[in-house]
């Protein structure tokens, strides 16, 4: 038995025999070419680019009904590169220049732009890499006249394979999950196998090389571990667990219909984090009060072009009539750090990195920066305000002056569509994501400024204890409960219901139910988070006494010592008193 540890990106649990994918561009053929078949070379090479480019297409067009929503945006993006004159273009180059074979060529140039993307800071373009890699493998396989196939889709099986293309995923429909050697939480394989709604772990390093096909594996989604060959205590052990985490779900679902209340009859709004607008629809039938958070920076990333008003002005209206009267915030691009513009930064030419993006000119920064982009997209939010109950949201807003120009922009904005025809509700709500320490501690001055605030703990967290949230490495020093954090969590929430303006988190913390007790301790209402996380927070505020927790949180709050706290936390979550007045010392 071997057991090994990546990145898990959820999914729960699959038991399952091994299918061990082959790499199409290990042993490439290399060969000096004589000038006269330099002609007939390139045309070689041009006919698998065709090759796959149909595949692409193929796929693209069979994409089943219920296929994730990110698979079209993801086959497009390799569609993309297969187009660009650096990859295939280059390619054709080495061939004449250099007189060598297609597949040398080939693996040459994708080998010399992925090194590129490798050396850059930033993780999300680093993972963009791995994109042009499996672009070029695919080619590689046309040229070795292999099927696109990587696999048969229909073998129910865990995949196990140095990497996983996208558009390789989607024939794979009947995976039970993936083990892959590369790739991080922000890839796009991650993302679209998150989707897929199957384990997959990823970051695996080198267990492509140490699996046989047919071999049993355990695969834990949640906790980022692949087990090779369990003996037989182990097997009962995890088809145990799968069992309870399954049995746990069917459990969860007699909550859907039951009112959202504490037990001492406190109403709390339950609301959904979403980076698509074809996510609403899951949205509004999950049961969620609203749409807490919408990523607006998914509509920008992965194209070439931005999208116009108009564009923008559509996809915020599917949302909000996805959402039939429910409450949508919309939140202004977050571009920047891990989420960097395809147009800013093309496939080909990396746009130069600052050595500290995530300090760098991201959010707000970036918006103020580019002011026509972002009147364009005030305008946008501002036409849907006229057809359903939304919200504006900004992040990264730690400065007054930030404030002073959003509400100027805002007025020239509200001042082009006036003059444009185009109605709007004139008391649009207008929030802040407080997600700098900073803005966490002067809560009070942005809570009288602007109408509502956002608790963004992801950030907050990264910023308050200087830990890259996408650097593996530093991964287990990133602590939600870490007493500063709690500080300046519970800090926001007091100075917004100060002020009298509403305040939810919709960080990742939000959707923990280890967290809940806590924050509906510290005084929130308003939860925002992924759908899938809804029902076991909303198990945890059936649950729970606010009288009895409020007192205990706040004690919790005002110490400074994490191992007191930790422990006085699991009594939260566990010792909630049947009868709400006893009372328990924490
Ligand atoms: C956050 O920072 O908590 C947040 C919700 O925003 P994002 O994860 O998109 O940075
Ligand atoms: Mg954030």
């Amino acid at each position: 038995m071997l057991s090994f540890q990546g990145t898990g990106i959820g999914g729960g649990i699959a038991i399952g025999r091994a299918r061990v994918l082959e790499v199409a561009s290990r042993d490439v053929p290399r060969r000096r070419l004589e000038a006269t078949e330099v002609v007939a070379e390139q045309a070689r090479l041009a006919q698998a680019i065709d090759r796959v480019k149909a595949e692409l297409t193929g796929l693209a067009a069979s994409l089943p009904e219920g296929a994730p929503t990110e698979a079209a945006a993801l086959l497009e993006v390799h569609a993309m590169i297969l187009d660009d004159l650096a990859f295939s273009g280059a390619a054709r180059e080495v061939i004449a220049e250099h007189l060598w074979n297609a597949e040398w060529a080939m693996s040459a140039q994708a080998g010399h732009l992925a090194a590129q993307f490798e050396a850059l800071d930033d993780a999300y373009l680093r993972e963009r890499g791995r994109d042009v890699q499996q672009v070029a493998d695919r080619v590689m396989r046309a040229l070795a006249g292999m099927g696109g196939r990587l696999a048969d889709g229909n073998e129910p099986a865990i995949f196990v394979a140095e990497d996983i293309s996208p558009a390789d995923m989607l024939t794979m429909r009947s995976a039970l999950g993936f083990a892959i050697d590369l790739g991080g939480a922000t890839s796009h394989t991650a993302i679209l196998a998150r989707s897929m709604n199957v384990p997959a772990v990823l970051g695996l390093e080198s267990v492509r090389s140490q699996v046989q096909d047919d071999d049993w594996l355990i695969l834990d989604g949640d906790a980022g571990v692949l087990i090779v060959a369990p003996d037989a205590a182990v097997l009962a052990d995890y088809r145990l667990r799968q069992v309870a985490g399954e049995r746990e779900l069917a459990q969860l679902q007699r909550l859907a219909g039951l009112a959202t209340v504490t037990r001492d009859g406190h109403p709390i709004s339950l609301q959904v984090n979403i980076e698509r607008p074809d996510e609403a629809l899951e949205a509004a039938e999950s049961g969620a009060a609203g749409v807490g958070l919408f990523r607006s920076e998914f509509l920008f990333m992965n194209r070439r072009e931005l999208p116009s008003e108009d564009e923008q002005f559509e996809a915020y209206r599917q949302v909000v009539r996805a959402m039939r009267g429910r409450l949508v915030t919309i939140r202004t691009i977050d571009v920047g750090a891990d989420k960097a513009l395809e147009s800013a930064a093309s496939v080909s030419f990396p746009a130069a990195v600052a050595t500290n993006p995530a300090l760098g000119r991201r959010a707000i920064r970036y918006s103020l920066a580019q002011p026509q982009v972002f009147l364009a997209q005030l305008r946008a939010i501002l036409r849907v305000s006229a057809i359903g109950p939304v919200r504006l949201l900004v992040p990264m807003i730690a400065h007054h002056h930030e404030v002073d120009s959003l509400l100027r922009l805002l007025a020239q904005a509200r001042g082009q569509l006036r003059a444009a025809g185009h109605p709007f509700d004139p008391a649009l709500p207008v929030g802040a994501m407080i997600e700098v320490p900073a803005a966490a501690l002067c809560a009070s001055y942005f809570a009288r400024r602007l109408d509502f605030l956002s608790i963004g703990t992801n950030d907050l967290i990264q910023y308050a204890l200087a830990i890259d949230r996408s650097d593996h490495e530093v991964a287990s020093l990133y602590d939600p409960f870490h007493p500063a954090v709690l500080r300046l969590v519970a800090g926001t929430i007091r100075a917004a219901r100060k002020a009298n303006r509403p305040v939810s988190v919709c960080g990742e913390m939000a959707g923990d139910w280890q967290a809940t007790a806590l924050l509906l301790g510290m005084g929130l209402t308003e939860f925002s988070m992924h759908p899938a996380s809804l029902l076991r927070v909303k198990r945890e505020i059936l649950q729970a006494d606010i009288g009895w927790l409020a007192p205990k949180v706040a004690r919790i709050v005002a110490g400074d010592d994490p191992v007191r706290a930790a422990a006085a936390r699991k009594r939260l979550v566990k010792g909630q008193p049947q009868v709400a007045s006893t009372p328990t010392a924490i």
